[in-house]
């Protein structure tokens, strides 16, 4: 799924960027570039002058803490609030850089300068938060907030740094404190060593087999690619098939040969598991023994009530609640699903003449395929002609964004770009007036992390008089020199999508940078919504044009897209649920709770019975000893990819009964939602736009499940 990564809550908040000091230094990070919306100057950038930006940054982001801190004067809002708001741009300029080109475009050096300074900025983010002289200012000023701060927003901001300084630690006594850093010092080290091993597990855990006659089913350059596979590991001669850290291996799909794929299965689920040096069952546990400690020492009953009281769902109940309504609707479209395949299966076996077998989790995706091209008669290399990169991104992408908004975008070709291959497009207000700078990075590239995500080089900060320049990422494979760039339809919703999470920052109007942020499962709701446009009609017809004559995507083509949609959601809908479950329930175990390391994985099936989702032929989307997004940022968080969809299904109903894509709904959105970034309670926003609270049904319609009377 997409991701959207905001930085780390109080390190974006301290950091906000800002204006130039006065030094003068051929090193461009130590000054604000004088680029226009100060884009940053990509062509002066070298990987050395991020060690000393990085060193000055932190130095002078204490100083400017101690001086807030020690200042003699009694705490304001001004004094204290904005002052730290105002505190920290040059390492907010500098860690911006660093970790958007880590993503975008990595190297060793960059890679070595996040192992080197990530305790360093871990032990920084300590040093502010836990400042005991800046947490009483604060508190003077967050006890007056009704009187000091000038505004509503104000006072939200003061509200947030206060619940930020005291969620870190900020009122417990000392020894507390201590073993606060102690607890955060381990929990970094594990999480790093679990992603470590995660990784490594992965790249070893390789399926080799000894004939190319056993791939059946892959295409030559897939058999081309596991026979170099292969060759790298020394197994000249062999084939190797590479996996991915999923439940469900790609390869599922295509094999032939049962067995292998089998095989595939239990080498993919034994991850973490298995008893050796990749093991990570202990470090799970011990992880969520340090998160029960945390939540206990901070005066949560679990470390779920600590992490969602500060989402939208604001407790345990509430996600359960949601999750619980949606797994029966799942669990029986994946068992109609399965019934479907089964048959499938059977006619299959009886054409070749040999018995039948029961569906198990390395047949679905198989079999699935096989279904869908029967039901669907869809084939994506029927669509790509009409979906060429450039038409979709300008005559698609802006222009339903031009449609709704009254944006407009203009390609630039002067401003340095750290690859060739990446645009830059003036983004333009209704008035003319420059809105933003985005920069639009779609193809895939080895130094490229994986995914699709939307961040920023500058935010919009009134505070500083700064304007957004804002980026997309995605992973399209780039075709031979000469030839077009053609989409599948998969990459066209997910540009439509990284778009929606650009336009959120490229229109916040909030008077602090630090009121942007969104909560995590509030976050992919806007993006999710602009998805809507991409098989609009109007928006359609206007990009989806065969790219060497010109003629419009056939209707019927289309249809086949729309329709196959629903295809599978029973299986899909499970596969995520199950996972986003057991997340839950890990992280809603009392202090004392935490399975040993050799429970983790009873434990994970004692979830699935209980809760109704433990079903064979779906195995969830990750098993804990592999569940990455848990141990990171994700922890407790999972379900916040359905929770922003409830929204979004409900919120496109409301489009779609307004008139659709017109400038007056454009308005309404803008006003009422994405421009409001955090500066009022997300589900209020919601409400505000929407006129009710959310409604499950438009997203079982659009995923075609069926809630089971009880
Ligand atoms: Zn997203």
């Amino acid at each position: 799924m997409p991701a959207y990564r905001f930085a780390p809550l109080i390190l974006s908040a301290l950091l906000a960027t800002g204006l130039a000091g006065a030094q003068t230094s051929d090193n461009p990070l130590l000054t604000v570039s004088p680029l226009p919306l100060h884009y940053p100057q990509f062509d002066k950038l070298r990987d050395e002058h991020f060690a000393p930006a990085l060193d000055q940054g932190m130095a002078e982001q204490l100083a400017e803490v101690k001086a807030i801190a020690e200042n003699p004067a009694a705490p304001t809002f001004d004094n204290t609030i904005l002052a730290l708001e105002k505190s920290g741009r040059l390492l907010s300029r500098t860690t911006t850089l660093l970790f958007n080109l880590l993503g975008a475009d990595a190297n060793p050096a960059r890679q070595q300068l996040q192992t080197d300074y990530a305790a360093k900025l871990a032990a920084q983010r300590d040093a502010v938060l836990l400042n005991p002289r800046l947490f009483a200012r604060v508190e003077a000023v967050y006890a007056a907030r009704d009187k000091m701060a000038p505004n509503a927003e104000a006072k939200r901001l003061v509200e947030r740094y206060r619940r930020d300084m005291v969620r870190a630690g900020a009122l417990l006594n000392d020894a507390q404190k201590t073993r606060m850093k102690a607890i955060n010092a381990e929990l970094a080290t594990l999480t790093a060593s679990f992603n470590k091993a995660v990784l490594a597990e992965v790249n070893d855990s390789a399926v080799v087999v000894d004939s190319a006659d056993e791939l059946a089913g892959l295409s030559p350059a897939q058999i081309a690619a596991a026979a170099d596979n292969a060759k790298k590991r020394g197994l000249d001669g062999k084939y190797a098939i590479a996996l991915l850290n999923t439940t469900i291996q790609p390869f599922e799909t295509d094999l032939q040969n049962r067995a292998l794929r089998e095989r595939l299965h239990r080498a993919s689920v034994a991850r973490g598991a298995r008893g050796n040096a990749f093991d990570t069952r202990g470090t799970v546990s011990r992880v969520i023994a340090l998160r029960q400690e945390r939540a206990a020492l901070l005066g949560y009953a679990t470390p779920a009530a600590f992490v969602l009281e500060d989402e939208t769902a604001q407790s345990a109940d509430t996600v359960n609640a949601l999750l619980r309504k949606l797994a029966p609707a799942a669990m029986a479209s994946a068992r109609t699903e399965a019934a479907e395949l089964q048959k499938l299966v059977d006619s299959d076996q009886a054409a070749k003449g040999q018995p039948s077998f029961s569906l198990q989790a390395w047949d679905w995706s198989y079999y699935a395929d096989k279904l869908r091209s029967a039901k669907y008669g869809f084939d994506e290399s029927q669509l790509k002609p009409y979906l060429e990169i450039t038409s979709v991104l300008e005559r698609g992408v802006f222009f339903a964004a031009q449609q709704l908004y009254g944006i407009t975008f203009k390609r630039r070709m002067d401003l340095p770009v750290y690859r060739d291959d990446v645009r830059v497009y003036d983004v333009f207000d209704t008035n003319g007036k420059q809105l933003a700078i985005f920069i639009a990075d779609l193809y895939a590239r080895p130094s490229k992390r994986g995914g699709a995500w939307m961040n920023s080089y500058v935010s919009q900060n009134p505070l500083e008089g700064t304007q957004p320049v804002v980026a997309n990422h995605l992973n399209i494979p780039k075709p031979p020199a000469g030839e077009p760039t053609l989409l599948t339809w998969d990459e066209v919703n997910t540009m439509f999508h990284e778009f929606g999470h650009a336009l959120h920052y490229m229109f916040n109007q909030g008077r602090y940078p630090s009121l942007a942020r969104v909560p995590r499962d509030f976050v992919e709701y806007p993006s999710q919504v602009n998805e809507v446009w991409a098989d609009w009609p109007s928006v359609l017809a206007n990009y989806a044009k065969h790219y060497q004559t010109g003629a419009p995507m056939p209707r019927e083509l289309l249809d086949k897209v729309a329709r196959a949609k629903r295809f599978n959601q029973g299986y899909a809908t499970l596969s995520y649920l199950s996972a986003a479950i057991v997340d839950q329930r890990l992280h809603q175990l009392k202090p004392g709770q935490a399975p040993t390391a050799d429970g983790i994985v009873d434990f994970e099936a004692q979830v699935l019975k209980e809760e109704g989702v433990d079903f064979g032929p779906v195995p969830p989307r990750y098993r804990l000893p592999y569940f990455s997004h848990i141990m990171g940022g994700y922890s407790a968080g999972y379900y916040a990819y359905i929770w922003s969809e409830v929204l979004d299904a409900d919120t496109v109903e409301w489009l779609k009964a307004n008139g659709g894509l017109k400038r007056a709904n454009g308005d309404v959105l803008r006003t009422k939602l994405l421009s409001r970034g955090g500066a009022e309670d997300a589900m209020v926003l919601f409400r505000n736009l929407v006129g009710h609270e959310p409604d499950i049904k438009p997203l079982l319609e659009r995923r075609g499940l069926v809630v089971q009377k009880p």
